[in-house]
């Protein structure tokens, strides 16, 4: 089981999807991850309430840039509440003890949910989820700091 999140964190971070600038975005946020230097450019499109186009470009280890890759493919389509519920969830999934989703929307997030025994890798997992509340928020800059 291990091996198999494993695989897929290497597959996001190797051909991450939803990667580049959204044309005509209308929310947008940076995020920097000092412990690690990771740094992340989100721009969406939000429509109606709604999640209609998300994508993301910058640099970091990994983690980040497969948690970056899974948030995109998890918001992209949802209401503007359904991602704050998102990152709420996967918040307390990397960082509360026996917290268990298995909500069908977690059946690919959950493959991270093993940085919890990583104190130093939970904000590598976390800061896409960190720029994308503060984008739908209206802060253009966020650390993790
Ligand atoms: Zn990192």
């Amino acid at each position: 089981m291990r091996e198999l999140y494993q695989e897929m964190i290497l597959d996001h971070n190797k051909r991450p999807r939803n990667q580049g600038v959204v044309d005509e975005a209308n929310a947008h946020a940076d995020g920097h991850n000092p412990l690690c230097g990771d740094t992340i450019h989100l721009t969406l499109m939000v429509e109606g309430g709604r999640v209609k186009d998300v994508k993301f470009e910058g640099h970091g280890c990994a983690i980040s840039t497969a948690s970056a890759s899974l948030m995109t493919e998890a918001v992209m389509g949802k209401t503007v509440e359904q991602a704050h519920d998102l990152f709420q969830r996967f918040h307390r999934m990397v960082t509360e003890d026996g917290y268990v989703d298995d909500s069908e929307e977690f059946e690919r997030l959950v493959v991270l949910a093993g940085v919890k025994e990583f104190p130093n890798r939970v904000k590598c997992a976390t800061l896409a989820w960190h720029t994308l509340e503060s984008a739908l928020s209206g802060q253009a800059e966020v650390s993790t700091e």
